[in-house]
């Protein structure tokens, strides 16, 4: 079990820190010892860990072990299914045994909209396999005979969840991973961290230096401390978690079986057993933080300060749902931090800038995402990982993310991840406020625009009109902006309608070799000069990591532009195979980008006046430099399938003036302020799916449509050779139509719905649009790719209904004829 940090009493490989390794993990809690498990798992054994203290001596040993299976996301479901399933395998061999107890698990519903939920996540289990039933109260009573049902619609009742003990869970993993040839070192810490020439590592630490070709950074709450050894921040902040342990509970003695783990969101509370007696802990409304300013420098295996009348105050709570628990008393309060993100999603992936430096923290559920360090270790050995990790990628948050960033987003916001979803509305913390606003902001803020943010920016999700309210209202039926997004939508397809879309990420690639580079990099030819190109991007793998849009608006720069979520990541992407006689500039936050959509739009802009670079008025069938009026303009044209979007690339300064003109210009034309809601419809119903939601990163194009927009006769192009000898993961993508009036739907899916055939599931959706008009309700889906999608058994269940619908494969073939119009 745990080894001593006396020297003498160490195995021989532990002893003496190695002057090399390929892979150093910072941390012995659950997640570095998972990592450092998984990495050995797939064949990398020349790896070290170190640990600072002892394993588990970090927040890994207070933790209560848990495997709750609710979440409302499907990526995240899968981790803990996967995770389910290797405890169980542990568990089989004394010798791995991760003191497992499947007690099942209960989540209870105390509201409509929270039984609405539960169907939900049935649905997203469907999906993955994942066993579980809605139970009434009297089934509830059965399966918990000491809970008052009083008030519970229903629960759902996962018989295959448990808990783990955390330091058996913790040391299982090191031990397995050093049977495979991994090294651990304990009371070993890491003091500083340099850069090679060669861009490897030197680590310095309390037993010596060791170089490293990569780090990975697992240590819980002093992640942000070993980060900023490279000059990196990260938005990481230890938050304070409370349980409380009871006496020995007659009541639960006498039952004689274990009880299950049940969560309580509307309360919100959660419990375990624990012997005869019972755990229950609480999510706070009031965050308290810990190490804010950093850890105090000896905090070692211990616990926080009780939060006495803090724990005293969800008592009574707690009393009211479990009644046994007024006779007995608490015997002890467990106070200790979890490290969390700003977004209370992990952060896994890649630090940006490095491809050799990764994150594996601010995981507030250790044991419960286990499997995670399997695909960090795929990420970090195979350049993807195979599940779609885009929410948890760190490089979705900028420089402007530290800990006081953290700490005002999670501030006054319960720190539970199972509190009540609201439904098709998840909503997020905006307690930061908002960080990067383009220059129209103010504009669009008093015109009502409805805020989200993405990527950094506010970005305006969709506009109030007069007498809607300006929050979105939690719902699984009709959404309250549903009407606005509807006209919103009407205005780009029928007149013209304008949008913000200074959020997208903007790269230009200049100098000596960037012709060179651009051959090679893009699976397309480049565009010749006013060209514009869809350009799929490979990885060495051939998985595909960027579906950029290039042009060429000047002789000398291409102009890269991508979605707007994860712009650092594109970035990264787009510099990882350059060379010194290439540059490649970030634009995202020079360039302000005003959207110009509809049948309209065209006759808004003579009214404007455009000039390109050579004098001309010819509007580009590409994109070109030149001027709107008096403002210097790369004007770029975007076919949207029935929509031609004109966007207008110009210096920040520019924008304000330029929408109030553009606004003038479009008012005999009834020009319509627009957001991202409406243009997600729009590209829905043209059927281009997103890189990230619909397509994973890493992904083989040939299964998401995007093979046909490959150059293959091209000679040479990253990744080609790679493409060749890759195999599908057997699912592929497609697009389904529901028609509204025949199936009679009211409801329309959001993602995570169960695709069927027959009764038989065979895929789950990735997006799709509401009923804004038209009739039908459109989206996308992974499905199995040896099913047959042509039966006429297809169906999309929603909410345990299923509704009949129509699949058709994903073809972006039109999307070549963006270069044939050229000068059409
Ligand atoms: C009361 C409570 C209940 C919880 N219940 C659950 C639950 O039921 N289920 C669940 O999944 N999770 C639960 N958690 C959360 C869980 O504890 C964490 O998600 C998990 O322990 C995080 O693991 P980690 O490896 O990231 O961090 P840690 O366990 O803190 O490991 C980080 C390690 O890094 C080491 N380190 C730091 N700096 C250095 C350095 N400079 N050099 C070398 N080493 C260094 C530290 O010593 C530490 O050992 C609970 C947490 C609390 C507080």
């Amino acid at each position: 079990m745990a080894t001593s940090g006396s020297e003498n009493t160490l195995p021989l490989d532990q002893r003496e820190l190695p002057k090399r390794t390929r892979v150093l993990v910072i941390g012995g809690g659950v997640v570095g010892c998972s990592v450092l498990y998984h990495l050995a798992k797939l064949g990398e054994t020349n790896i070290v860990l170190v640990e600072k203290n002892q394993l588990t001596s970090g927040s890994s040993w207070h933790a209560a072990g848990m495997l709750s299976q609710y979440h409302a996301d499907r990526v995240h479901l899968e981790i803990i299914k996967e995770g389910r399933a290797l405890y169980g395998e542990f568990e089989k061999n004394p010798d791995t045994a991760v003191g497992l107890h499947s007690s099942g698990d209960l989540k209870l519903a105390r509201s409509e909209h929270e039984m609405l939920d539960l169907k939900r996540w049935i649905g997203i289990a469907k999906t993955l396999g994942v066993s579980a039933e809605i139970v009434d109260a009297a089934r509830l009573k059965e399966l918990y005979p000491i809970m008052e049902v009083e008030g519970i619609l229903g629960a759902l009742w996962f018989p295959t969840a448990g808990y783990v003990d955390p330091s058996l869970t913790t040391h299982s993993l090191a031990r397995q991973a050093r049977g495979m040839g991994a090294r651990v070192f304990q009371e070993c810490a890491v003091e500083a961290i340099k850069r090679n020439q060669d861009k490897s590592w030197l680590v310095v630490t309390s037993k010596g230096t060791i170089q490293a070709d990569y780090i990975v950074n697992c240590a819980g709450v002093w992640a942000a401390e070993i980060s900023a050894m490279i000059g990196e921040i990260i938005p990481s902040m230890g938050v304070e978690h409370q349980m409380m342990v009871f006496e020995t509970i007659p009541e639960v003695k006498a039952l004689g079986f274990e009880l299950p783990m049940v969560h309580d969101p509307a309360t919100p509370l959660y419990t375990r057993a624990d012997r005869d007696g019972l755990i229950v802990s609480s999510y706070s409304d009031h965050t308290l933080f810990f190490g804010a300013g950093g850890v105090p420098k000896d905090f070692a295996g211990e616990l926080l300060p009780p939060e006495v009348d803090r724990g005293e105050s969800k008592l009574a709570v707690a009393m009211e749902t479990f009644p046994a628990l007024q006779n007995v008393g608490v015997r002890a309060f467990v106070n200790g931090a979890i490290p969390r993100s700003a977004d209370r999603v992990p952060l896994v992936g890649p630090a940006h800038g490095y491809d050799n430096y990764f994150l594996s923290c601010s995981n507030y559920g250790g044991f419960l995402f286990v499997a995670l360090g399997r695909y960090l270790a795929e990420w970090l050995l195979h350049g993807e990982s195979s599940i779609n990790l885009v929410q948890m990628d760190p490089r979705r948050f900028d420089e402007y993310a530290d800990d006081i960033f953290a700490i005002r987003k999670m501030e006054g916001v319960t720190s539970g991840h199972t509190g009540p979803q609201a439904g098709i509305t998840v909503p997020t913390a905006i307690g930061a406020g908002a960080v990067w606003t383009s220059p129209v902001y103010g504009l669009l803020k008093a015109k009502q625009a409805v805020f989200e943010t993405v990527g950094g920016w506010e970005v305006p999700k969709w506009f109030a009109r007069a007498g809607d309210d300006t929050k979105e209202l939690p719902a699984f039926v009709t959404p309250n902006w549903i009407g606005a997004i509807g006209d919103e939508r009407d205005a780009l397809l029928n007149s013209v309608g304008t949008m913000d879309l200074t959020s997208l990420g903007k790269f230009e690639v200049t100098g000596e070799g960037a012709d060179g580079y651009m051959e090679q990099r893009l699976t397309v030819d480049p565009p010749a000069l006013n060209e514009m190109v869809y350009a799929p991007a490979l990885n060495r793998t051939g998985g595909l990591v960027g579906l950029w849009r290039v042009s060429r608006p000047r002789a000398g720069a291409y102009y890269v532009t991508s979605d707007s979520r994860l712009t650092r990541r594109e970035l990264d992407s787009l510099r990882w195979e350059s060379s010194d006689e290439v540059v490649i500039s970030d634009r995202t936050r020079d360039r302000a980008v005003l959207g110009l959509g509809g049948p309209k739009a065209v006759d808004v802009l003579a009214k404007l006046g455009w000039r390109s670079g050579g004098g001309g008025t010819a509007l580009p069938s590409g994109a070109e430099d030149g001027r709107i009026g008096f403002v210097p303009t790369t004007l770029v044209r975007v076919p949207y399938g029935e929509m031609l979007l004109w966007e207008l690339h110009t210096r920040m300064e520019y924008q304000a003036g330029l929408y109030e003109r553009l606004v003038d210009a479009g008012a005999e034309f009834g020009i319509k302020d627009v957001g991202s809601r409406a243009l997600t419809a729009i590209r829905t119903e043209a059927g281009l799916p997103l890189l990230g939601t619909d397509i994973n990163y890493g992904a083989d194009p040939r299964d998401v449509g995007i093979g046909e927009l490959l150059s293959l006769c091209k000679p040479c192009f990253v990744g080609k050779q790679s493409l060749m000898w890759r195999s599908s993961n057997g699912l592929k993508l497609v697009k389904f139509k529901i028609d509204v009036a025949s199936t009679k739907l009211s409801v329309a899916p959001t993602g995570d719905e169960p695709v069927l055939s027959g009764e038989t599931c065979i895929g789950y959706v990735t997006s799709a649009t509401s009923t804004y008009g038209g009739g039908t309700v459109l989206g996308f889906a992974l499905v199995d790719s040896q099913a047959d999608t042509t039966k006429s058994d297809i169906a999309i269940e929603i909410l345990e209904v299923p509704y009949k619908a129509e699949i058709v494969r994903v073809d972006l073939r039109h999307l070549k004829t963006a270069r044939v119009k050229q000068g059409g």
